[in-house]
């Protein structure tokens, strides 16, 4: 999976820096994030949203697509294995 690098996002809701992003949909490809996209925090696995800034959002007032919900739940999955590694 390819990462860009976004300087300068913090997550809207563990407040940890987010500045890498790679695209679910497109792993081979370089992937750059334009407004409204979906992002899941590294950290703490909360989906947040790009503005026009292309700075990260809460989602309060977007309903989160389902196949962003499904990437979120692998996303805990592979979180909570990585975790227990450690
Ligand atoms: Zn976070």
């Amino acid at each position: 999976m390819k990462t860009t690098k976004i300087e300068g996002n913090i997550c809207p809701y563990c407040g940890l820096r987010n500045d890498g992003a790679s695209s679910y949909k497109r792993e081979d490809e370089e992937y750059t994030p334009s407004e409204n996209d979906f992002s899941i925090c590294f950290y703490c696995c909360e989906v947040s949203v790009f503005n026009k800034n292309l700075k990260l959002e809460k989602v309060d007032n977007f309903v989160v697509p389902n196949e962003v919900l499904e990437q979120q739940k692998e996303f805990k999955r592979f979180k909570s294995m990585y975790n227990r590694k450690k």
